[in-house]
C-alpha cells in the first residue's frame, strides 16, 4: 500500500472553513487557525489503498506552489504550510 490513509475534505460547521487533511471517518478535528471543531464530510480521491494515488490528479484538487501537497480547488489557505492560494478561476 502506498497511500494507506484516506484523506477527507473536513469542514467547521460555524465558519464554513474547509481543510483537507488525513483523518477518519467520524474522527472529529480542530481547524488549527480559528480552534473550531471540524468534522470530515467527503472522501478525497484517490481512494486509499490504491494503486495509483501517485499519478492520479482528481480535477477538484492543485498542488500547493510551496509544500506541493494536493490541496482543494476552493481551499483559500494551504492546510499544510498555510500558503495564500490564489483563485481557482484566475485567468
Ligand atoms: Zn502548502
Amino acid at each position: 500500500m502506498q497511500n494507506p490513509k484516506q484523506r477527507y475534505r473536513l469542514r467547521a460547521p460555524g465558519s464554513g472553513r474547509e481543510a483537507i487533511a488525513e483523518a477518519s471517518p467520524g474522527g472529529v478535528y480542530v481547524d488549527r487557525e480559528s480552534g473550531e471543531e471540524m468534522t470530515a464530510i467527503s472522501a478525497i480521491l484517490p481512494l486509499a489503498p490504491s494503486e495509483s494515488a501517485l499519478i492520479r490528479t482528481p480535477e477538484n484538487l492543485r498542488a500547493c506552489n510551496r509544500c506541493d501537497q494536493l490541496i482543494g480547488l476552493d481551499v483559500s489557505d494551504c492546510p499544510y504550510c498555510g500558503l495564500r492560494q490564489e483563485p481557482a478561476d484566475s485567468k
